[in-house]
């Protein structure tokens, strides 16, 4: 008798703990406060506590709690596993994956689908040797059984793993799909009646055509599913909809199939469940990923039965969530400040979990949730707090369409070399300097009261005073405040506009051990009062040299923010523009001459599906030129983007028409300034320090960075910067690799 999948589940838990204790426990043994046993112990603790509660909370059915542990990331996490990523079971050697050493740079790390999960790219090659490393995961299937608990194994799958790497060179798939049966064979051996393998490479548009991934998908999983000795197969597509691969995985017919179904996915894809419907075997059990796991609204229940009648299970149910949990935090009980009216349409992972149960149980079976969620529904609908008249009056008088700001780009161009007078190969920072022990008190204090307003703004005018001095001392020739007061760069302006709220410990993991506490947009947004002008006014007021004002871009705050689902995102995106507009003209008048706006997050939101692409970059660039309509021409506008992959959104990033744009670029080796063409105008600061890392870069390796920039942008155009901000670091290294990177600089210009 094989055991059934069990009718409520979810497709992965925060893993970061709700005390953040994996965070504590890797922080820990990376400073060597705690050995490899103590780290090894501490997080087993944490696992086992989370299966307990995640029991407690309902899931109790075998294989109904996902075992989707990881370390540092999910993906190189399954890259051990199988062998595709060499390392195997050595702690020190996946750390040095992840975040580099000495000896080694660590591996690229880019955003997971669209969302904001950072995960390592494997770097793979033509005939590379793929060992397994089952252990790995039999560790955990038997640690859960020692303390009582029959956990689903997770892997990402063999055609997502390829698809995600570098190159995702498909010549290795046969081999890995043997790693992959020999892994299987071994879960099998232990008792494993479930593995749940996750390929979401189905529901996006990546660097392999759909077509031709479907035909992997087919390969790969036709002799997987064909193997005597494995576990059933849980076969799961988060993050969308699966278009050319959902024949396929009908065919296929494994066990057990999960489709997203989240309300994203059907806004932009209505037909899908229809489609689901027709394409899955009745041998398989259809999974339904109704509960949206990266969203925090309470769900419309009655909305998601009717989905599964559309799916024509009503009356037999599997019902789980559209994506891992890992997006949202962990519970609503954390919150104690949050209005009553607000945390009534919530809903975070533990209560996402009652949710689901309810949809199990049908409405007789549940009668008070569904009475609970309609309520949420209602109240939402008719609160003050959702509508906004000013606010939608304002918007409704903005122009429609693309903007754009007076005069060109090559007018403003000039007006700003001569306001501004900067070197060749100008250098700056992305914003941030490093968030110290004393600056993290002092909020603390202040939050608590200790410390009162005017002593808080005392402490941090002391912090800005120090940057200010430090940078003229290295000699930079851009200079920013550091900004201190910010605990996060998207929190921080949430929690001064109005239409957000803010939890207390609503952490979600980003990357590693680090962690965000996303706002929620519960509402209208609109600004109140200045934000960021006082601390820029008194930094400018310290130095020649301009010092940039730094504001958030209006994608970036909605990006990290927990968005409306009752409104389109670009409606929420126009709103917060107009208010940064607002402070685009409050920081001029202060004297401010560069002011930068940051999109780290333009292309997170890009969606994975190509022909959704225009539609979205129209609205996004629409609300960055917003933000800068109405400043001078020798206003110096400057933005700033994360991330190396620049291929998909150039022509966007173009559009922004900013008059300087700085980009992550250090560990991909400068490979992006290949995509820079001549319709993209502005001067460029490809980052030629990687700030991810706690390396200390050498002059000669900035130096050759800039060389190679130089190959690819004329020199009159490049600037000279870090990949991001030093929030992350300590001084220790900021300052001997800004001043090896300011050495780099009069190298490379003594040679020009
Ligand atoms: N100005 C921000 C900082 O330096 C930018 C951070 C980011 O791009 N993520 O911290
Ligand atoms: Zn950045």
């Amino acid at each position: 008798m094989t055991v059934p999948f069990p009718k409520a589940t979810i497709e992965g838990y925060p893993r970061i703990g709700a005390n953040r204790e994996l965070k504590q426990a890797l922080e820990s043994y990376w400073a060597g406060r705690i050995d490899a046993e103590t780290f090894r112990s501490t997080t087993r603790a944490l696992r086992i506590d989370t299966y307990n509660h995640l029991r407690d909370l309902g899931l109790t059915e075998d294989y109904a709690i996902p075992a989707d542990v990881a370390y540092y990331d999910q993906v190189l996490e399954t890259g051990l596993t199988v062998g595709l990523i060499p390392g195997g079971t050595d702690l020190d050697e996946e750390f040095a994956l992840a975040r580099g050493n000495d000896t080694r740079v660590p591996l690229e790390m880019t955003k997971w689908f669209d969302t904001n999960y950072h995960y390592l790219v494997p770097e793979i090659a033509e005939g590379q040797d793929i060992t397994p490393a089952p252990e790995r995961v039999l560790r955990l299937v038997e640690e859960a059984g020692e303390a009582g608990h029959k956990v689903r194994p997770y892997l990402v799958g063999p055609v997502t793993l390829i698809a995600l790497s570098k190159p995702a060179e498909w010549s290795l798939l046969p081999a890995l799909v043997e790693a992959y049966a020999e892994v299987f064979r071994a879960l099998k051996d232990a008792g494993v009646e479930w593995v749940q393998v996750a390929e979401p490479a189905v529901v996006a548009d990546l660097s392999t055509a759909d077509a031709e991934l479907a035909n992997y998908l087919r390969q790969a999983w036709s002799q997987l599913l064909a193997e005597e000795a494995r576990p059933q197969v849980y076969l799961t597509t988060p993050y969308g909809a699966a278009r050319e691969a959902l024949p396929v995985l009908g065919e296929l017919a494994p066990e057990a199939l999960h489709v997203d179904l989240s309300p994203w996915t059907l806004d932009s894809d209505s037909g899908y469940p229809e489609r689901v419907r027709a394409q899955v075997a009745d041998s398989t059990t259809l999974v339904a990923g109704l509960i949206d796991g990266r969203n925090v609204w309470a769900a419309n229940l009655r909305v998601k039965a009717e989905v599964l009648e559309s799916l024509g299970i009503a009356d037999d149910a599997h019902v789980s969530t559209s994506t891992s949990l890992q997006h949202v935090p962990h519970s609503l009980n954390a919150e104690k400040n949050l209005p009553v009216d607000v945390a009534n349409w919530l809903s975070f992972a533990d209560e996402k979990i009652g949710e689901i149960q309810a949809l199990v149980a049908g409405e007789a079976g549940a009668s008070d949730a569904f009475a609970r969620s309609d309520r949420a529904v209602r109240t939402r609908a008719e609160s003050e707090r959702t509508h906004n008249a000013d606010v939608a009056a304002k918007v409704d008088a903005l122009p429609t369409g693309t903007v754009q700001r007076e005069p060109s780009f090559s007018e403003r161009n000039a007006a700003q070399r001569e306001a501004l007078g900067l070197p060749l190969l100008p250098t700056t920072t992305i914003g941030s300097f490093p968030q110290t022990q004393e600056i993290r008190k002092a909020r603390a204090d202040h939050r608590d009261g200790t410390l009162s307003d005017d002593q808080y703004t005392e402490a941090l005018r002391e912090e800005i005073k120090q940057v200010i001095a430090l940078q003229e001392e290295i000699g930079l020739d851009v200079l920013v405040h550091g900004e201190p007061e910010r605990n996060d760069m998207v929190q921080y302006f949430a929690e001064l506009l109005d239409g957000f709220v803010v939890t207390e410990n609503g952490w979600v993991q980003s990357y590693g051990s680090r962690c965000t506490r996303p706002p929620i947009v519960i509402g209208d947004v609109s600004r109140p009062a200045a934000m960021t002008v006082e601390w820029s006014q008194y930094a400018q007021s310290l130095s020649e040299k301009p010092v940039k004002g730094m504001l958030t871009g209006p994608v970036t705050i909605l990006a990290w923010s927990f968005k409306r689902d009752d409104v389109p995102l670009a409606v929420s995106a126009d709103q917060i523009a107009l208010a940064l507009a607002d402070e685009v003209r409050d920081l001029e008048k202060a004297g401010i001459k560069v002011i930068q706006i940051d999109e780290p997050a333009l292309r997170e939101l890009l969606p994975l599906r190509a022909d959704e692409r225009p539609a979205y970059l129209d609205w996004a660039v629409r609300a960055f030129r917003l933000v800068s309509l109405q400043a001078k021409p020798e206003t110096q506008i400057h933005t700033h983007l994360c991330y190396s992959e620049f291929g998909q959104i150039i022509d966007a990033v173009a559009g922004l028409d900013a008059d300087v744009t700085s980009i992550e670029a250090a560990r991909s080796k400068m490979e992006l300034l290949e995509d820079i063409d001549e319709t993209f105008h502005s001067e460029i600061g490809p980052g030629v320090w990687d700030i991810h890392s706690p390396r200390v870069p050498s002059t000669e390796e900035m130096a050759g960075l800039i060389r190679a920039a130089l190959e690819n942008v004329p020199a009159e155009r490049l600037w000279v910067n870090p990949d991001c901000g030093l929030k992350t670091r300590g001084y220790a290294e900021v300052d001997p690799s800004l001043r090896n990177m300011i050495a780099a600089r009069d190298e490379v210009a003594q040679g020009l």
